[in-house]
């Protein structure tokens, strides 16, 4: 378990001074100007070291991403860009640091686009995060005021600008490349790749995109050395990481623990136990509402981190956001919800996402019922896979895996609403 004197977020819960004072207090902004002078080089050399994987979702190596920058300007501008869209169900993570742990973030902008080259820093944040904007926008105006933001940031020598923008709510926005197209002012729809971002990002420069947690934490890694960050986690699943955990848990939570922990640890110690017992346990998302729901049974034991939950229970870290299910919910109707939503936010582009999200759904409104064939689930599967991996933006993969996931693992209740419909039996879940 992560003792306290190892969390980088000391104030996840706002119970804190959260002004530049109090951040100061808590070790931030410490020594900002000689992690600067470490230069370029070395910093990707820490941040590569640590082991940290982007914390978005993918679970991309940061340090490598970073690297990725020209070293050299050909004359265009480079940026970061922060991807603060946080819209994935059940992600909850960057809105805590965000609201009260914002001097983090703004920290880890300043060093993070000095290795990169970037005097520039958009931070791209979601519609509805109001009274987040409002904070960060707060701490900002406060590290301008105190020297930390602008020419000569820090004292470091680098000039630096930080803006905060403020999207309106779209999901698909938290694609980092339809973010860059809304950062533009024009309509968020994902742009195809390649050019990657490093090459041509926003404004057609060099941009490196980043999720709000793998920025907020690059300070303290350069701070405490890239082996304290790797001591934590299973081999390739480094570090601490922000667990958002909700659902049917007796206390559901935000919680940064060590990478690794296992599933049963982070409900236990943290979260009071599943509501009704592990035995009433039915299924988990654990990685945000894209990732396939996995039963119950097999959760308990499970670690998470990245490696484990792809390669031993096909589902995915993801965002770490953890949606625990009991044996109260229909399941089928679960994902039924998550469908529309994701057919919802299709931005329309390419065929089998426009075409495949909607009548996945519609197929799934009808399984919820039990008013379909049998023949129907497989066709369902077939269709999710023509949909995976074949459209622009990894949205396609998102509404199909959720699908995927419960033919995998609930076929049976799926059929047995089906059998009962055809009976007249109906069943007291479908008949809701
Ligand atoms: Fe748009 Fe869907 Fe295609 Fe992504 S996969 S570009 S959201 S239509």
């Amino acid at each position: 378990m992560l003792q306290d004197k190892d969390r980088i977020f000391t104030n996840l819960y706002g119970m804190h001074d959260r002004t530049l004072a109090g951040a100061k207090k808590r070790g931030h902004w410490d020594g900002t100007k000689d992690l600067i002078g470490l230069g370029r080089d070395k910093i990707v050399e820490i941040m590569k070291a640590s082991g940290l994987r982007g914390r978005g979702g993918a679970g991309f190596p940061t340090g490598l991403k970073w690297s990725f920058m020209p070293k050299e300007s050909d004359g265009r501008p480079a940026y970061l860009v922060v991807n603060a869209d946080e819209s994935e169900p059940g992600t909850c993570k960057d809105r805590e640091i965000m609201r009260n742990d914002p001097h983090t973030l703004i920290e880890g902008c300043l060093i993070a686009s000095f290795a990169m080259n970037a005097h520039v820093s958009y931070i791209y944040i979601r519609g509805e995060y109001i009274r987040e904007r409002e904070a960060l926008q707060a701490a900002i105006d406060e590290c301008y005021d105190a020297g930390l933001l602008g020419k000569n940031a820090a004292g470091s020598g680098w000039d630096f600008d930080l803006y905060l923008h403020h999207g309106a709510g779209a999901y698909i926005c938290g694609e980092e490349t339809a973010l860059l197209e809304s950062l533009e002012g024009k309509k968020g729809m994902p742009r195809m790749k390649p050019p990657f971002p490093a090459m041509a990002g926003v404004y057609g420069c060099p941009t490196t995109v980043n999720n709000v947690e793998s920025i907020a934490v690059a300070p303290t890694i350069l701070r405490r050395g890239a082996e304290w960050f790797a001591g934590f986690g299973r081999e390739n699943n480094a570090g601490t990481k922000i667990f958002a955990i909700s659902g049917h848990v007796n206390k559901p939570c935000v919680v940064e623990e060590a990478m690794s922990i296992s599933f049963e640890d982070l409900i236990e110690t943290h979260c009071g136990g599943i509501r009704g017992g592990w035995d009433n346990l039915q299924a988990v998302i654990p990685g945000g509402s894209s990732v396939p729901c996995v039963r119950g049974e097999n959760m308990r034991d499970a670690i998470m981190d990245f490696d484990y939950l792809q390669k031993d229970l096909r589902s995915g870290l993801g965002t770490a956001a953890v949606i625990v299910m009991d044996q109260s919910t229909d399941i089928v109707k679960a994902i039924w919800r998550l469908s529309k939503f994701y057919k919802h936010e299709s931005c329309g582009q390419c065929t089998p996402c426009r075409e495949g999200t909607g009548w996945m759904m519609r197929v799934l409104d009808r399984l919820v019922r039990g008013d379909a064939e049998l023949e129907e689930i497989d066709m369902l599967f077939d269709v999710s896979k023509q949909v995976e991996g074949h459209t622009i933006c990894a949205l396609g993969d998102a509404a199909a895996w959720p699908i995927q996931g419960l033919i995998r693992n609930f076929r049976e209740e799926i059929e047995d609403r089906i059998k009962a419909q055809k009976a007249g039996r109906v069943s007291a879940v479908a008949a809701e």
